[in-house]
């Protein structure tokens, strides 16, 4: 099924309160995007005739790779593979690269159709947050009791907010939560790794970690929106 934003329950994802709602959302578009290019998508040349142009991102492939059917992986890999080896190498094995080349190599690496999808989608699924906010006390209620709102997820709820979408006190309240979410749990982080550190010391020898055990693994995860990934070693 063709992923439908306008059924996505912004009430349900907010139900919820573990990390950050922003990241959950993500997450459920890309879960749903990754799907959809391995299977209903392959049926759909104009999907096809954009993901041959911009391929995917590192994340993105690994999730189709991972979760798709291998025959679908292979058909996109066949035509992006193609259309890419047109546009970046030169046609004599004697001829340098022009700088067009090698600019669409670069460029290349950072295009994905699923992280483009979602992140027009987002900007809409936002819209409604800001609206629910500003009407409905009970979500007002989920919102300020997420765990917290990434550093990049922050930035992207400010810069996309719509004055209109609320009035100005509700915009306030608003500002108050979101600063809340981002600012105060950045200082709870520091205050946790500071604490943490102080462990090391001989002096606290046998003394009380208090929330400071993972805050290494809570600070990676607000700072870059994922957890530390266990596979890198
Ligand atoms: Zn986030
Ligand atoms: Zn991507």
């Amino acid at each position: 099924m063709k992923p439908n934003i306008t059924t996505i329950p912004i009430t349900d994802l907010f139900s919820e309160t573990e990390g950050c709602p922003i990241c959950r959302m993500y997450r459920m578009l890309e879960e749903q995007y990754t799907e959809y290019i391995t299977g209903a998508a392959m049926m759909a040349p104009d999907v096809r005739v954009q993901t041959n142009k911009t391929g995917f991102c590192h994340r993105h492939f690994s999730m189709m790779v991972n979760n798709g059917p291998r025959l679908s992986n292979a058909l996109l890999l066949q035509t992006h593979i193609d259309e890419l080896r047109k546009k970046v190498f030169p046609k004599k094995l004697t001829d340098a690269p022009d700088k067009k080349m090698l600019a669409a190599i670069r460029e290349n690496a950072h295009t994905c159709y699923v992280c483009d999808r979602i992140e027009r989608d987002i900007l809409h699924l936002l819209s409604t947050v800001y609206v629910q906010f500003g009407q409905d006390e009970a979500f007002r209620e989920q919102y300020k009791a997420q765990d917290f709102i990434c550093l990049d997820h922050y930035a992207l709820v400010m810069s996309s907010f719509n004055k209109k979408a609320m009035d100005k006190k509700s915009a306030e309240a608003f500002f108050e939560a979101t600063n809340a979410l981002s600012k105060g749990y950045m200082d709870t982080l520091y205050d946790d790794v500071t604490h943490f550190t102080t462990m090391f010391d001989y002096r606290n020898a046998g003394g009380d970690y208090k929330n400071s055990k993972d805050a290494i693994e809570r600070s990676v995860r607000f700072l870059t929106s994922y957890p530390v990934d266990e596979n890198l070693k």
